[in-house]
């Protein structure tokens, strides 16, 4: 048997509406692309959605529209998708590398707040694997601080902590529509706020710096555009924005479907005395990766034994700090985010998907245990 690590649930629903947007005379970012943004906002009780090419850029776009750059810092946690912290850098900034929680592997907002100082801009939270970080707290410790609070909301579209959303509390958050994630476009993304101000900017820059977008150019009667800061090029396409409309309303059973398989993974990791993230109970995950924790020593042969049995694996993540990037420079070596680096040297992604068959689960948390106990014994 052979379980993949990820297979997406695109359908002929979203198949068609690829197809009939590729049919229309206009493509590229157009009235599905604002509907898209609509419904988005609308789902996480935002104000504003701007969509575009991939969190990536989202992240990217967000920082510079906040003009965060040379001299500013940003806190992030160690715990994420390298991602997270590129961004820091492509504006000119640096990224704080903050540890995490032993438990949860999400960002520790008491070693946050000793990391500020007067260069401090922003604080990145990541909702890791679909569990949201204490965002009551998080805005606290942003207040008191007269930082900006941006959310990596990657992983968590779906997720609710203490009745709080993602996108609610932060000052922005930025969502990923790439390949894997829970809904995708193959790539894509958005940044969802509440500052109407902010978005107007990050879809400005998201195009050129351009003051009139091709929707515009294209309905009206021609009017000049102007730009008044040079911007990026990385807007989304009514192609991506078509299929996504489409999966949100496919958002929550999908959810239940992986929060069942993920919940049979524990009850099989509980018997066998295998520890992973603890999912806490005021939080509703959106169950984006189940990881479990191998012991450190055993699990690069954990993997392997996985793939040898045909199940697809995946590390999310080893710790930032372990990254020749970040290793390089120094800063972070020895022991500034002991947990993140535990956690990093122990983690083993499963197979997660929407609609995964029983016998797949079976047989990969099977996999899994019997992968640990081979190594443990020998
Ligand atoms: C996937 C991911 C990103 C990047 O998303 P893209 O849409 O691929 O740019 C950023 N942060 C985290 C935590 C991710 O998992």
């Amino acid at each position: 048997m052979e379980v993949p690590f990820f297979r997406h649930a695109l359908d002929e629903s979203d198949i068609e509406c690829a197809a009939d947007v590729l049919r229309s005379p206009f493509i590229t970012t157009g009235f599905r692309t604002e509907q898209f943004e609509g419904l988005l906002a609308s789902r996480l009780l935002c104000r504003e959605a701007v969509g575009v090419m991939s969190c990536t850029h989202a992240l990217f776009l967000a920082l510079s529209a906040w003009g965060v750059g040379p001299g500013d810092e940003v806190i992030v946690p160690a715990m994420t998708f390298v991602a997270s912290a590129s961004v820091v850098s492509h504006v000119g900034a640096t990224p704080i590398l903050c540890d995490v929680e032993a438990k949860t592997g999400l960002i520790d907002l008491d070693a946050a707040e000793g990391l500020v100082n007067e260069r401090t801009r922003v604080l990145l939270v990541v909702h890791l694997y679909g569990q949201m970080v204490d965002m009551q707290e998080a805005r606290r410790v942003a207040d008191r601080n007269g930082l900006r609070l941006l959310e990596d909301s990657a992983h968590c579209i779906e997720g609710e902590r203490d009745g709080v959303g993602p996108g609610q509390l932060g000052d922005a958050a930025c969502f990923s529509f790439y390949a894997t994630k829970n809904i995708t476009s193959a790539e894509g993304g958005a940044v969802v706020s509440n500052d109407i101000e902010f978005c107007d900017r990050v879809r400005r820059m998201r195009l050129h710096g351009m003051s009139k977008n091709a929707l515009h150019r294209y309905t009206g009667r021609y009017e000049h555009w102007d730009v008044a800061e040079f911007g990026y090029k990385a807007n989304m396409t009514d192609v991506q924005a078509a299929m996504l409309s489409n999966q949100l309303e496919r958002l929550e059973v999908q959810r239940l479907s992986r929060e069942a398989t993920s919940r049979r993974y524990e009850e099989v990791l509980n018997e066998a005395g295998i520890d992973y993230p603890l999912v806490l109970p005021e939080c509703t995950s959106a169950r984006h990766l189940f990881t479990m924790w191998a012991p450190a020593a055993c699990r690069d042969e954990v993997l392997a034994s996985l793939q040898d049995s045909g199940i697809g694996v995946a590390v999310n993540f080893r710790s930032l700090t372990k990254l020749t990037v970040f290793a390089k420079d120094g800063r972070f070596t020895g022991d500034s985010c002991p947990r993140s680096d535990l956690i990093g040297s122990r983690t083993v992604s499963l197979p997660l998907f929407p609609f995964m068959t029983d016998d797949e689960v079976e047989y990969a948390a099977i996999c899994a245990v019997r992968a640990v106990e081979g190594c443990a014994v020998s």
